[in-house]
């Protein structure tokens, strides 16, 4: 047997854990050696060491420099400041990828969609740069935008577009109204374009994108924005191809990467083995491109598909009726992944 793949595993909170535990349930089935390194993060973690994200996680990550992430809650408007945000600029995860693509059998009123939203993941208002301004009357929040920023993740944008077959890539944002903040993005992302003649180049105004996606998705391709609206717009595109249950994202640095669902951790569902694990399994798919194991994660979408369009062994969200008492939980769903696994492998 191959050396085993050294991967750090945070089980994160509310559904995470049990989401991260039907993911890893698929990825074994693939036969693909991994040695996981738990690492626990997120909220208990918090009220047990003081801090949501302690030092020990980041290290493990930084020495195995693959990642298998659960969502962790964040607080609303007080406490910690967000852990995901925390962790991808520490780690300098510069890329959000997250892909948006149809699956026979999740209910949507499209079809065939194949978006991906590359999202830039250190600045933007993220930063997390605010002030209150007068108590209780004004604050402030700072928008920055770099060109270093910019200019690798519209970089990153057109590379994954030329080494996965896209025809496009669409600059998102609003230099209309922000002249010089979104309108350095833009002049950067021109320039950038012009150095992949082979790549079609458009660029979009934030609101107008919005209508466009829901009018017209199949007219886009690969979409590059700053970090704002890359959040807003994948949860978009999540929608379009039937809900957060089947989006899954990665966030890339130069040489660290950390694989993860777009959506959160669900809370209100925890410990129910209840929602949907096809957003931390597809991940996993990512994760598994990403070593190189591509025979695998081909193994593992096509049982995901085969899966959901047998519609038997499936989470209520992917039920015709939310209330339909054959829908199965997270973990039965992952094990109907898993056997299908094993004979596509085999
Ligand atoms: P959420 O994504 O957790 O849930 C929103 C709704 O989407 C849920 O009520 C549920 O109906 C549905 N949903 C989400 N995941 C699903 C799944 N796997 N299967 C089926 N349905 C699913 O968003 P929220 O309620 O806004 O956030 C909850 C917490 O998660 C917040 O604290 C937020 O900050 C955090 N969060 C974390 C991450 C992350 O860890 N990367 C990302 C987004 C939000």
């Amino acid at each position: 047997m191959s050396t085993p793949y050294r991967v750090t595993l945070i089980p994160g909170d509310g559904t995470g854990p049990e989401l991260v535990s039907a993911a890893r349930l698929v990825l074994e089935a693939t036969g693909v050696p991994f040695e996981w390194e738990i690492q626990e993060a997120g909220l208990p973690v918090f009220e047990a060491e003081g801090t949501p994200l302690p030092e020990r996680v980041l290290d493990s990550i930084r020495r195995n420099r693959v990642a298998l992430k659960g969502p962790i809650t964040t607080p609303v408007g007080t406490g910690f400041r967000s852990v995901n945000v925390s962790l991808r600029q520490a780690l300098d995860l510069y890329a959000n990828l997250r892909p948006a693509k149809s699956y026979a059998g999740v209910r949507s009123r499209y079809e065939g969609i194949d978006l991906v939203i590359v999202r830039e993941n250190t600045e933007d208002l993220y930063a997390g740069i605010e002030h209150v301004v007068i108590p209780g009357e004004a604050a402030e929040s700072i928008k920055i935008i770099t060109r270093r920023a910019s200019e690798r993740i519209v970089r990153f944008a057109f590379e994954y577009a030329r080494s996965h077959g896209r025809r496009s890539v669409t600059a998102v944002h609003k230099a209309n109204i922000m002249k010089l903040s979104d309108g350095l993005f833009l002049d950067v992302a021109r320039s950038v374009a012009a150095q992949y003649p082979d790549i079609e180049f458009n660029d979009r105004i934030v609101d107008n994108m919005c209508m466009q996606l829901v009018q017209r998705p199949d007219e886009y391709d690969v979409l590059v924005m700053p970090n704002l609206y890359g959040d807003i717009l994948s949860d978009l595109a999540s929608g379009l191809v039937g809900g957060l249950g089947v989006a899954p994202g990665a966030n890339i640095g130069s040489e660290i990467a950390v694989f993860e669902p777009v959506h959160g951790s669900a809370p209100k569902y925890a410990g129910q083995d209840k929602v949907n694990p096809t957003a931390t399994i597809l991940s996993g798919t990512l994760l598994l491109r990403h070593l190189g194991e591509t025979k695998a994660a081909d193994a593992v979408e096509r049982a995901v598909a085969a899966v959901i369009a047998a519609g038997e062994h499936v989470t209520y969200d992917l039920k015709p009726d939310r209330d339909d008492p054959t829908a199965v939980g997270t973990r039965r769903m992952a094990e109907a992944i898993a056997e299908r696994v094993q004979q596509l492998m085999a």
